[in-house]
């Protein structure tokens, strides 16, 4: 901290009409150090303390025109000089004058003409009573200007209220005319700049304030995280001419706002006059700005979380998708305005309901369960609204954070238009594969006739156009199924048992296993509950996977079906010790037509529609399918059905 002034001399005011009783006066008091002015009268006498407010008053009672009473009891109306002690000078020791005088206010009486000891004595007693009176009335006031601070601080959380409430009170406080707040984010740059005069706030430019904390007082503040008091600016290189104010100001008091260990800001207090501030009030700044550094930082916060929420509440209130917020017990926290017409909700009517009873769909509600209940991955899925738009959802977790629990939201798509797209194109697919169903029968059939009829090199060829018509039989056949069990034409339902289906389809196969040199083994177990579904697609889905599971590996090698039921579902797995897919191709594994690209497998026959009638089939029966595998090691697929009751 800079040196705050000297203790000041203090200064005597001597009233009174006798020109000979005063120089005795002022000699007197100006060899004990004291500053001395003269009054004759008691209208030189109001002009003086007008002026100045002298330290203490030594007042002659018998004055022409207004008398020592009189002036006492006017100085005495006048709050600023309540508290100046007044000596008056009294010719007669009668105890009537003394009554007068202290009911007027005067605090001494001295008999006229005084001897100098007591008279210096007596002035020295009240001085010292004075400066203790006034200590203790600025430590009252400094408790309650203090107290007033942190309660109006701690319930204002607005950036800008708090920031002008902070000029407002030290200003008030410290008597300074001008007063600057300076706020820097961490990485020092000036979020606000505001300026205090004549009860006006205004907003600093911020091509000065940057100057400022670039260059100037505040930088260094900042810089050193260190309070300055300046009795005159125009002496200190630190204080830069910056707009007309700086030019004026000569006192300034400027203390850093810290808040931990980091100086967030600036406040500066100013006035035209030199020497206007003390060390009191350096000290009395420093623990204002104590507090509001608390309270600003609080308020920074806020502003910041408040902004986040504007950008964030923006974008929900302006995106098409549909989002529904759900806390930890399933219950609704939010729905932005496209999930209030989507479902006819308003946000106050939903929230804090539990979502399975305000959104009554199951796979939506399914899937925030499952979430909930930690199953597996969280599953996207679709639901189909009352007027026959059909959404897609994805769930993810929404991160516990100081203020709020976590929970999971569900962000929504409309693809009503994809699958109107889908379905056309699935007719359009399913039309022209059974179109072309029977010229392939036909096609079939004479390479067939010819086939027997011709011998050599055109028999090799009808062969060929048997086994291209076969292949693209395969295909047409795929195609339909597809068609069938996408649309959701397939609906028939009945009690399968699964073990036995696996066991049939392993057994069919047992004959083109060993034509490829693979070894294929069993491990069904006995399964008690029936899976409801559609049996031939069930063995359709183990078919495949068992066939691929052959195509895919090279003699010598070996294919292990699995079956068991856990937890009211059945799990199937085919493995094989095979090619493998690449961890590339896995995503893509169950897209329509895609096969993957690797030597050496170009010409093991497929469609690249497989995977996709299995995950059609078990999806539509309500399970799920998965795959892992390695390169060269071999592949599993398995998936999962519900079993019933
Ligand atoms: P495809 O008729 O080509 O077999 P699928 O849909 O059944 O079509 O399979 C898609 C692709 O997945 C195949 O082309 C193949 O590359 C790969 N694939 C499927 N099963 C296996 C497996 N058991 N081992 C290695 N690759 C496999």
């Amino acid at each position: 901290m800079e040196a705050a002034a000297a203790e000041p001399v203090p200064n005597i005011l001597v009233v009174d009409d006798d020109p000979a009783s005063r120089t005795w006066a002022r000699v007197n008091l100006q060899r004990a150090h004291y500053t001395v002015r003269e009054a004759q009268h008691a209208d030189e006498a109001l002009a003086a303390v007008a002026a100045q407010v002298p330290d203490l008053i030594l007042l002659d009672v018998m004055l022409p025109g207004i008398d020592g009473f009189e002036l006492t009891a006017r100085i005495r109306e006048n709050p600023t000089l309540a508290t100046v002690p007044i000596i008056l000078l009294t010719v007669l020791d009668d105890p009537a004058s003394k009554v007068r005088g202290l009911e007027a206010g005067a605090n001494d009486f001295l008999i006229k003409p005084p001897e100098r000891n007591e008279l210096l004595a007596r002035v020295r007693t009240l001085l010292r009573a004075k400066r203790d009176q006034e200590a203790l009335l600025a430590e009252r006031n400094k408790t309650a200007l203090l107290y007033r601070v942190s309660r109006e601080l701690a319930s204002e959380l607005d950036l800008d209220v708090t920031l002008s409430r902070i000029l407002e009170l030290t200003m008030a406080a410290i008597g300074a005319t001008r007063s600057s707040l300076i706020l820097l984010d961490e990485r020092e740059n000036v979020v606000r700049h505001i300026y205090s005069y004549k009860g006006q706030v205004t907003s600093m430019n911020n091509v000065a304030s940057e100057r400022i904390v670039r260059e100037g007082l505040a930088g260094w503040i900042i810089r050193n995280r260190e309070s300055v008091l300046l009795a005159d600016a125009r002496q200190d290189p630190r204080w830069l001419a910056v707009g007309y104010s700086s030019f004026v100001t000569r006192s300034v008091l400027a203390v850093p706002l810290l808040h931990q260990e980091r100086a967030i800001g600036v406040v500066t207090l100013t006035h035209e006059q030199v020497g206007s501030f003390t060390s009191d009030h350096l000290e009395l700044l420093t623990t204002i700005a104590a507090q509001s550094a608390t309270a600003l930082a609080n308020a920074q916060l806020y502003e910041t979380v408040k902004e986040e929420r504007g950008r964030l509440q923006a974008i929900l209130a302006g995106t098409d998708d549909v989002v529904v917020a759900v806390d930890q017990a399933l219950e609704i926290t939010l729905l932005n305005p496209a999930a209030e017409r989507a479902f006819h909700l308003s946000l106050e009517e939903a929230t804090g309901w539990p979502l399975a009873e305000v959104l009554t769909f199951a796979p939506l509600v399914t899937a925030f369960r499952q979430a909930k209940a930690g199953e597996g991955p969280l599953r996207p899925g679709e639901i189909t609204l009352p007027d026959g738009r059909t959404l897609f959802f994805t769930l993810s977790p929404v991160a516990d954070w100081p203020y709020s629990e976590g929970g999971w939201v569900a962000v929504m798509q409309d693809i009503t238009n994809l699958k109107q797209l889908d379905r056309m194109k699935n007719e359009f697919i399913a039309t022209v594969s059974h179109d072309l169903r029977t010229p392939l029968a036909t096609i079939h059939g004479f390479a067939e006739l010819l086939s027997k009829m011709v011998a050599g090199e055109a028999r090799e060829h009808a062969e060929r156009i048997k086994a291209q018509a076969r292949r693209t039989t395969q295909l047409v056949e795929e195609l339909l199924d597809l068609g069938k069990i996408e649309s959701g034409m397939d609906t028939v339902r009945e009690r399968c048992a699964l073990d036995a289906i696996v066991s049939e389809a392993v057994e069919a196969a047992q004959f083109q296993a060993s034509s490829c040199g693979v070894m294929l083994q069993t491990e069904v177990a006995s399964i008690a509950r029936p899976v409801l579904g559609n049996p031939v697609r069930l063995r359709q889905v183990v078919d495949n996977l068992v066939g691929n599971a052959l195509k895919y590996t090279p003699a010598g090698g070996a294919v292990a079906v699995r079956a068991w039921e856990k937890d009211d579902q059945v799990f199937v797995t085919v493995q094989d010790s095979g090619v493998g897919i690449p961890r590339d191709a896995l995503p893509r594994i169950f897209e329509k037509f895609y096969r993957v690209p690797r030597v050496g497998t170009e010409n093991v026959p497929g469609t690249g529609l497989g995977l996709v009638i299995v995950k059609a089939i078990v999806e539509q029966h309500g399970g799920q399918v998965w795959v892992e595998s390695e390169v060269n090691a071999g592949s599993t697929f398995g998936f999962t059905l519900p079993l019933e009751g």
